[in-house]
This record gives C-alpha cells, sequence and structure tokens, in this order.
C-alpha cells in the first residue's frame, strides 16, 4: 500500500450513536488522564508502555508508547469530540473490545490542559507533533519520531480552577495514579509497565507470562502467599483470580480488584458473590482481598454504563453470582497457592522502598505438560490422539469401524453447530485460521482442543460414563515414595476416571488402563502431573472441586499439541466442536482460546465501512 492510499481510521461517530453512549466527563483528576491514555495506548496494541508524572500528575503527564500510532490526520481528528477508530455503528455497541469507543477522552483531556502529541505510524514516512492549548490545535508540524504515541499533557486544570480546588494534596493524586498504573499492569501482564514520578522510577513491570507472575510483581510477595487460587467456569463466563486466605483477611478492603475482559471495574453482583462465597469463614469485620479476572462472552456484558467505563452491567447475574460464589468457596478449601521465586525483579518502590521481591514462576498453569514440551521427550502419544480424536477424517489410521466406535466419547451432542465453519488454513502449525460464520478467527489448537476434551471430560465424570482403555503394555512410572503413596492411597477415584495405576515397588507404579475417550496417551507423564494434583485432593472441598484439575491434566495430556501439523477437516472438525461446547473463551487453565475478528471489523480496517 502506498500513502496515498491510507485514508486513516478515525471516523467522526453518527449522531445517533452518539446519543446511545453514556457520556459525561472523563476527566476528574490526573488519575483519570492517566487511565485514558494508558487505554489508548492499550488500544493501539503497543507492548511497552511508559508513565512519566510529576508534582502528582498537576506538573506534568507523560505517556508513551510503542503502538500503531496516528497519521497526520488521524492525530488532528483524535481531538475533535467523539472521533474514534474503535466503534462504527451502534451495532459494535453491544460487544465492545477495546477499552476506549467513545471518541471522547483526548478531545476532554485536551480541553483543559495544554497537549503535546508526537506520533508516528507504520503508513506514513514520518511524524507528526501536534500542540493543543485548551483543546485548540496551535501547531501542527512534521518530526521523525520511532512508531507510536507520546502524549503530554501539561498545566491541567489550568482554565477550571473551580476543579483544581477539588484535587487533594499532590502525594493523593500519585497514590491514584500509581493504582491505575498497576490496575492496567494486573489486567495486562504481557505489556511492559514502567511508572515515574519526579524522575524517580516508582513501577517497573517487566513483561511477564501469566497474570499470577504480575500479580507476584505488584503486590507483596507474603500477599501472594496468603491467597488461594480461584478458578471457575460458567456458560459463557470464566473466572481466575487470587483471594485471600480467610485467616488473613484484613480489615481493609483493598485490594479488591476485579477487571472483566481485562477492564478494571467495579460490581456489586460479583463483590456480593465473592463476600458470599467466603461465607462464614471470614471473621466479623474483616474483609476479603482479591484479584479476579472474569471473562465474559463481549455480548454478555455491558461496558456501556458509566461515562468512565468503571461499572459494567452483565445479563445474567444469577449465573455470574453462583459461578464467582462457587469458585471462591472451592478455593478457600484448596492448598495455599504456593508460589515460589525466581529472578523477576519486582516493584521498586511504594512503602518498600528499594525492597526487590525475586520471585520464581512454576511453569504456567496453562501450559503444556513439562515433560511434553522437551524436545525428543518420550513417547509422541499426541499423534495417535489426534487421529484418534479426529478418526472419521483422517486418512489412512488403518483402524477398524469398530475400534472407532469403541472410542468414541459415550454421549452425543444433540445440536450440530448453528453457525458455518470454513478453515482456511494453520500458522505455524500452532494456530487455526477459521472463518465462522461472519467472523474471521485464530484458535490457539492446543487450548482449543484442551477446552473441548475438558467439557466431554466434564460431562462423561457427570454422567459417571468414564471406560478405561487398557493398555497393551503397561507402562512403569518412577515416582518419589510420596508420590507413590498418594496414587496408591487414590487409586480408586482414579478408577472411576479411566485410569487404572497398580503400585510397583516403593517409589513406582505402574499404568495398566487410560480413560477409553482420551485415546493414547502418554501416560508416565500424565501420571506425574496427577501426582501434584492429587496432593490437593484432600483438600478439595467437594468431589467436583477435587476432580477438576484432575480432569484438566487429563485434558491437557490428550489434546493436540503446538507443532502438530492438521490438515483443513481436521480444523473443521476440532473449531466445530469447540462452536458446539458454546465458544468457550479459554482453556480449563485460563489461557486463551481464540482471537475473533468479525468482517465488520475487517471491513472497516480496510476502509470499506
Ligand atoms: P476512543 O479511545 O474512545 O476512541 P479517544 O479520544 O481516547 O477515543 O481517542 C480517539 C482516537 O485517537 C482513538 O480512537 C484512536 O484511533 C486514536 N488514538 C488515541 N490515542 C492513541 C494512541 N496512543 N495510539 C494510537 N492511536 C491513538
Ligand atoms: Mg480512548
Amino acid at each position: 500500500m502506498t500513502v496515498e492510499d491510507y485514508s486513516g481510521k478515525i471516523r467522526v461517530l453518527a449522531g445517533e450513536v452518539v446519543s446511545r453512549i453514556a457520556a459525561g466527563e472523563v476527566v476528574e483528576r490526573p488519575a483519570a488522564v492517566v487511565k485514558e491514555l494508558i487505554d489508548n495506548s492499550l488500544d493501539a496494541g503497543s507492548t511497552t508502555i511508559r508513565v512519566d508524572v510529576k508534582g502528582g500528575g498537576l506538573g506534568l503527564i507523560r505517556v508513551i508508547d510503542d503502538g500503531e500510532g496516528m497519521s497526520r490526520t488521524d492525530a488532528t481528528l483524535a481531538f475533535q469530540r467523539h472521533a474514534t477508530s474503535k466503534l462504527v455503528s451502534e451495532l459494535n455497541l453491544s460487544s465492545i473490545r477495546t477499552m476506549g469507543f467513545r471518541g471522547e477522552a483526548l478531545p476532554s483531556i485536551a480541553s483543559v490542559s495544554k497537549v503535546k502529541v508526537v506520533t508516528a505510524c507504520r503508513h506514513e514516512p514520518v511524524g507528526t507533533q501536534l500542540l493543543l492549548d485548551g483543546g485548540q490545535v496551535t501547531e501542527v508540524h512534521d518530526i521523525a519520531a520511532p512508531q507510536g504515541t507520546q502524549v503530554e499533557v501539561a498545566a491541567l486544570f489550568f482554565n477550571t480552577p473551580a476543579r483544581k480546588k477539588f484535587l487533594k494534596a499532590a502525594a493523593t493524586e500519585l497514590a491514584h495514579i500509581s493504582h491505575v498504573v498497576q490496575q492496567a499492569s494486573l489486567a495486562r501482564p504481557t505489556i511492559q509497565f514502567h511508572l515515574t514520578h519526579n524522575g524517580q522510577a516508582l513501577l517497573q513491570f517487566p513483561a511477564v507470562a501469566s497474570h499470577r507472575d504480575r500479580v507476584m510483581q505488584v503486590y507483596h510477595r507474603r500477599f501472594v502467599e496468603h491467597c488461594r487460587a480461584v478458578r471457575g467456569t460458567g456458560p459463557g463466563l470464566c473466572v481466575e483470580g487470587f483471594a485471600i486466605s480467610p485467616e488473613h483477611a484484613r480489615t481493609s478492603r483493598s485490594p479488591q480488584e476485579l477487571f472483566v475482559n481485562g477492564r478494571a471495574v467495579k460490581n456489586a453482583t460479583v463483590s456480593h458473590a465473592v463476600y458470599n462465597g467466603y461465607g462464614s469463614f471470614l471473621a466479623k469485620g474483616r474483609h476479603p482481598v482479591f484479584v479476579l479476572f472474569l471473562d465474559v462472552d463481549p455480548e454478555r456484558v455491558d461496558v456501556n454504563v458509566h461515562p468512565t467505563k468503571r461499572e459494567v452491567r452483565f445479563l445474567d447475574q444469577d449465573t455470574l453470582h453462583r459461578e464467582i460464589r462457587r469458585a471462591v468457596r472451592e478455593s478457600l478449601g484448596a492448598h495455599p497457592t504456593s508460589i515460589q521465586s525466581t529472578g523477576l525483579p519486582s516493584r521498586i518502590l511504594e512503602g518498600s522502598a528499594q525492597s526487590e521481591v525475586t520471585v520464581t514462576s512454576r511453569p504456567s498453569p496453562g501450559g503444556e505438560p513439562a515433560s511434553m514440551r522437551d524436545a525428543g521427550s518420550r513417547s509422541t502419544g499426541w499423534e495417535d490422539t489426534v487421529r484418534q480424536a479426529y478418526l472419521p477424517l483422517a486418512s489412512g489410521t488403518g483402524l477398524s469401524e469398530q475400534g472407532m466406535r469403541a472410542k468414541e466419547p459415550p454421549f452425543r451432542y444433540e445440536a450440530a453447530p448453528e453457525v458455518d465453519v470454513r478453515p482456511l488454513g494453520q500458522v505455524n502449525r500452532t494456530f487455526l485460521v477459521v472463518q465462522v460464520g461472519n467472523e474471521l478467527q485464530v484458535l490457539d489448537q492446543h487450548t482449543a482442543h484442551e477446552r473441548v476434551l475438558f467439557e466431554r471430560l466434564q460431562r462423561a465424570w457427570a454422567e459417571q460414563a468414564m471406560p478405561s482403555q487398557p493398555l497393551l503394555i503397561p507402562e512403569p512410572v518412577e515416582l518419589s515414595p510420596q508420590g507413590a503413596a498418594l496414587v496408591e492411597q487414590h487409586a480408586s477415584e482414579l478408577e472411576k476416571l479411566g485410569l487404572l495405576v497398580e503400585p510397583f515397588g516403593s517409589s513406582s507404579v505402574v499404568v495398566r488402563a487410560v480413560p477409553a475417550m482420551l485415546g493414547r496417551l502418554d501416560s508416565a507423564s500424565l501420571v506425574l502431573d496427577l501426582v501434584e494434583d492429587l496432593g490437593q485432593w484432600d483438600a478439595g472441598p467437594s468431589l467436583e472441586a477435587k476432580v477438576r484439575p484432575v480432569l484438566a491434566t487429563l485434558a491437557c495430556h490428550a489434546a493436540v499439541r503446538a507443532g502438530r501439523e492438521m490438515d483443513l477437516p481436521e480444523i473443521k472438525q476440532l473449531v466445530e466442536d469447540w462452536v458446539r461446547e458454546g465458544f468457550p473463551a479459554t482453556c480449563p487453565h485460563g489461557r486463551r482460546v481464540a482471537l475473533r475478528l468479525p468482517t465488520d471489523e475487517l471491513a472497516r480496517i480496510f476502509g470499506r465501512g
């Protein structure tokens, strides 16, 4: 594409859309400016976001990102009211996937301050510098700049002295800013964040792979040690996070962080459900402390209810309440999160000046079993698994029809998927590219398959229909003496899951049969991972809570792994299975399954909208 073809991304919203968005003043204090600028940087796809403030934000606020940047036309348009690249028609209002969508933040900020923007995008050979004073553009010129955007806000509220009077001391405003940066960091662990105040580093969070690692960076290690991992799924929703053990509950309510689809919000239903989950575990006058990440189908949550998007409304409050309450309740019976330490630099200041906490991240819970990640590791059980799971489609597998039926899951789906699934291909033998209805979707083949298997396993478990498949050659597994004892102790429960394991000497077991519906898998590494789950078994408050991690481990081991080539019919089958399960957004460990891009979004990107 040439520079001349680039028509710009920002449009001014039509009147009827404007009338439907929850309008209002977004800039009430410096922290609100920081939040809006970070939101914009996130929406621009940045990987590093740096926030510099002076004088509690009243002197200066500067946010620098390495996102997609803006063209000269866009940079000027961005400061008009209701100019946005994120919302095209009111139809999009029901499924907002970006942090911003109203096109209000930049004009509101600019109207009460002096702004300097330096931005450069891929589409234009040079960058743009824009100066505004009280909302009026005073200067626009070319400038050499790296791709990304830097917004500087000085003299905040210089023209609204009444507002300025309501501000608190710089230290208080700085605390609010610091909280905003923490929230954004918690919501997006894979993005690197920095915060400086008067030139001094305040927060520094290098990119990490999981929420767990980011929580470790943001809070004192002791906090995390005192927490329980919370995990739960319900129809169209998935919750993950940490909640304090009742014995460490606090007299204050902080932190109580809730993130819904990556947005920090307050929600009375969720808070109520958490308190309810603790029930009588909580001593009088004590409050739970929690950090919860909730993933909800964007169609089932309305983010357009509050001017600063601080609140959301859920379509199905009852299910939400029930699932959160259950997830919290279940976590309280479990062992502490047992997070250990490694070399991640943690927060620098804030109270515990200069204290560097180092933490170890264990392999991410959503990761594939360690034994399978190693190149050239033991068996390639996954290939057989895939072949069996998609047997009707794979050619030349040589297995008889009868054998096929014997391995079919002991249940049937009632409905065929309502949407058309057109497989398009595979990227890096890891991601599937598919058209589903009128969405372009990219799925992680491992997490998608893992989730499908997990749902099937859960149903089969509930129906007590988990037949086992004897191994032709029983497989011995070396464990620790404690591990072997654990397996022996829980042999009868494992048998109910279709896994037949017998003691074999003092520190080994032998696997005789595995759950039939999973096909062949690397039973040795499966048992090694199960030992960890069994360690938690006795602490589980309910049978369901005990079994869930075991089922998740089974699904993880049986799922097709990254690196495995899949042909179009296999891709179609897997994606249809996932669609039939209701498009679950994450794998049982909380890792994302799919990236969904509606075709009208594509049309907009290509200037057809
Ligand atoms: P909204 O975020 O609701 O769209 P804003 O007033 O915050 O409204 O921003 C207006 C537009 O300016 C955005 O839609 C986006 O296209 C562009 N923009 C703002 N900040 C950035 C940034 N940091 N990088 C790239 N584009 C940006
Ligand atoms: Mg915005």
